[in-house]
């Protein structure tokens, strides 16, 4: 190899002697190193040499191209353990970090949805560090299974539903879905209203799931308008299922009509076929609360008859992914009978952190729940913050505007479309620099921020921001005054 690069070398540029190339150190050269060997023990063997390698072809590369004289070759060799540790670190970092949100979109799907709760965090460490009683009833010493874990909690949570509901956990919402389809209607048909064939972010589209689960989409009404006896003259033999879907990232306005979820549960009563909702969200507290109207509560659906919900475990309930599958015990048992679900069933770290995210409901601990704890922020404690925020800004150049201005947060993760909640941002704009530069330079920091930018300017909503965290967000704005 070295022979075949010493002639290119020297058809490029007709000057670099192959006495260049035996200047520059072999990998175990390199490796022989102090410092590469201080890097051998915090990094290991094969990294170490991966690293030292793309070094040398880095150089050769540039021997070659007759970018380096003897000097310079000496020098690089020289800072070679050092760009070998820069590599090193470089490689074995995490991908994944924490980030700072200030876009004020509480469920951001591409920021990992809701935050786990302190106590959610620590039953997880707890749990997950060592053994637990995942499988196993303590009483007896007999197996046992998972699910009991959150099932028992959501039928409290749910008492009011008038029976006794049963729950099981899946990897997702999509999975959920997919899982009940399969169960429930496979080789038969599932009635779905066209104003209802949504797709929901990252490709999970209704028509889609229906086909992988084998059932039939069996399509009624129009976009904008159907009515309950589109779904009645639908239903036939092959019926194993009326669909709701909730529409998530959407509204429909004007000429519209949907049959209400009692007249649906009436029609599938008297027909004999069970009523599944995919609620997406699936909201346990009441968002009225905040100002939010019109967003489907679990225990509604449950209560007018819908047979059996899913819902995502990290949307609006604020806990890990997950996927709930909730209402009639019959129906959720033919569902947990499926050999799908051994497939897309979660592990303790989920059980620890949803467990953990109920108890507090049932405690009606909101603010430990941070989703909710930033929904329940109101306009008044945000504005405080900010103004906190930029009295403590020690900004001398003009070339930066700070100010504080009226915005609107959303709760975003397919909930509430179109619902906001009113909050104040500290608005961060530069005539030099275009906005774009500045969101930029906010999220290559050590401690990324995401910023929303509208009007020519970067919005940092601190409802989303934990408080612990203004000071960080505080030294950011300063540092784009002080770099641009
Ligand atoms: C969000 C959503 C899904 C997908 O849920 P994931 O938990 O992201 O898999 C499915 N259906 C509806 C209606 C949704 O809003």
């Amino acid at each position: 190899m070295d022979e075949i690069l010493e002639s290119d070398g020297w058809r490029l540029s007709g000057k670099v002697s192959s006495e260049l190339f035996r200047r520059l150190p072999s990998v175990d050269e390199l490796l022989r190193d102090e410092a590469v060997q201080a890097a051998v023990a915090r990094h290991g063997h094969g990294a170490t040499v991966d690293a030292a390698r793309s070094v040398i072809n880095g150089l050769r590369a540039r021997v070659t191209s007759g970018e380096l004289n003897e000097d310079a070759i000496a020098a690089a060799v020289h800072a070679a353990p050092l760009e070998i540790e820069q590599r090193l670190r470089d490689a074995m970092a995490y991908s994944l970090r924490s980030v700072i949100n200030a876009t004020g979109v509480i469920l951001h799907t591409n920021l990992g949805r809701a935050p786990l709760s302190e106590e959610a965090l620590e039953h997880v460490r707890e749990v997950s560090r060592g053994y637990s009683n995942l499988e196993i009833d303590l009483a007896s010493g007999a197996r046992g299974e998972r699910d009991v874990i959150v099932d028992r909690l959501f039928a409290k949570l749910f008492a009011s539903v008038g029976y006794t509901i049963a729950t099981i956990v899946v990897n997702n919402n999509a999975a959920a879905v997919l899982l009940t389809l399969n169960a429930l209607a496979e080789g038969g048909e599932v009635i779905v209203s066209r104003g209802e064939l949504v797709e929901i972010g990252g490709s999970f589209r209704i028509p889609d799931v229906m086909a992988k689960s084998g059932a039939v989409l069996r399509e009624v009404g129009t976009t904008n308008r159907t009515r309950i006896s589109d779904y009645e003259q639908a239903i036939n033999e092959k019926t194993k299922l009326l669909l709701r879907v909730h529409r998530s990232n959407f509204e429909i306005t004007g000429f519209t009509e949907q049959p209400s979820l009692e007249e649906l549960s009436a029609l599938a009563r008297k027909r004999k076929v069970p009523l599944m909702e995919d609620l997406g969200s699936g909201d346990i507290f009441d968002l009225r609360t905040v100002g939010v109207h019109g967003e489907p509560t679990i225990a509604a659906s449950l209560r007018v008859g819908v047979d059996i919900v899913t819902f995502s475990g990290d949307k609006l309930l604020g806990g890990p992914q997950a996927g709930l599958i909730a209402g009639n015990p019959e129906l959720v048992k033919k569902v947990r009978k499926n050999p799908l679900f051994r497939a897309l069933r979660v592990d303790k770290m989920f059980y620890a952190a949803l467990e953990a995210t109920l108890l507090a409901y049932l405690r009606e601990d909101y603010d430990s729940i941070p989703a909710l704890r930033m929904m329940r922020l109101t306009e008044e404690q945000i504005g405080e913050r900010a103004e906190h925020l930029t009295r403590k800004l020690h900004i001398s150049t003009p070339r930066l505007n700070v100010e504080i201005v009226k915005t609107q947060s959303v709760i975003g993760g397919g909930s509430a479309p179109g619902a906001t909640l009113p909050s104040r941002a500290v608005a961060v704009s530069s005539p030099g620099v275009s906005a774009d530069e500045l969101a930029r330079q906010l999220r290559v920091r050590e401690t990324p921020i995401i910023a929303r930018v509208e009007d020519g300017k970067v919005l940092l909503d601190l409802r989303t921001v934990d408080p612990e965290q203004d000071e960080v967000v505080l030294r950011a704005v300063e540092q784009l005054a002080t770099s641009n």
